[in-house]
């Protein structure tokens, strides 16, 4: 049974009902799962309903208390999601001997095994240059040939605030975080900058030629957009 106590802001605190064949007299219990008050089984609900109020500010204290641990709980939990091709995994750190990640996509989970667990984001970082590394070896030189567009080389870095770039000597970089996009997004990235090769700015005319490659290039672009700040290009 719940009771729903009135607070003065007008919201409503629910406090959980229990009763418990051990409990002598009405006690109340605070703690991460909210309140909850233990009554003896042959309680009387008007002195559990004046008791409760009695407490109010107690309880209000307390679940405020709870509230902010659980919101830090909930807060820590959104820093072990990643995104790979486009999809959210869970991802675990494991100590062990030797350094490997497993993906399983059937219970979206990553798992890093690491020698030493502080270092984990070193550990993530390095796993995210190897799938992007191979992802680009991989579909920047069909791509290019395909365009008819030429590079010099590539390379994978670790990049603040861009996807990419490419350079006059038509070297491309690639931020190594590109494995969290879906791979059109990942291909449009190849198309953008390999365009580059043709037109250096962000000209109509550039945007013209991305498009008559990729004429869904707007809503790639946007993924991007929208994901930077949780794919945390910053943190990493
Ligand atoms: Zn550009």
């Amino acid at each position: 049974m719940i009771l729903s106590l009135p607070l003065d802001d007008g919201h409503t605190l629910d406090v959980r009902i229990r009763t418990s064949s051990r409990a002598k007299r009405l006690r109340l219990v605070s703690s991460l799962r909210g309140v909850e008050a233990v009554a003896p089984v042959n309680y009387n609900m008007a002195e559990l309903q004046e008791f409760i109020k009695s407490k109010k500010g107690w309880i209000r204290k307390t679940s405020d208390y709870y509230g902010k641990i659980r919101q830090k709980a909930g807060h820590l939990e959104s820093e072990h999601v990643l995104y790979y091709l486009g999809k959210k995994f869970q991802f675990k750190v494991v100590k062990d001997r030797l350094h490997s990640a497993t993906v399983s996509e059937n219970l979206n989970t990553i798992t890093f095994h690491v020698r030493d667990r502080r270092r984990y984001k070193h550990h993530i970082q390095e796993w995210y240059r190897r799938q992007t590394g191979q992802i680009i070896a991989e579909r920047l030189p069909p791509i290019s040939k395909q365009l008819g567009l030429h590079y010099n080389k590539f390379s994978i870095k670790k990049q603040k605030s861009r996807w990419a770039s490419c350079s006059k000597k038509k070297n491309l970089n690639f931020n190594l975080l590109l494995a969290a996009a879906p791979q059109q997004v990942i291909d449009y990235v190849i198309i953008h900058e390999l365009a580059h090769l043709v037109v250096m700015d962000h000209s109509k005319k550039f945007w013209d030629l991305v498009a008559t490659f990729d004429p869904d290039y707007r809503s790639h672009k946007a993924w991007l957009e929208d994901h930077a700040p949780v794919i945390g290009v910053q943190d990493l």
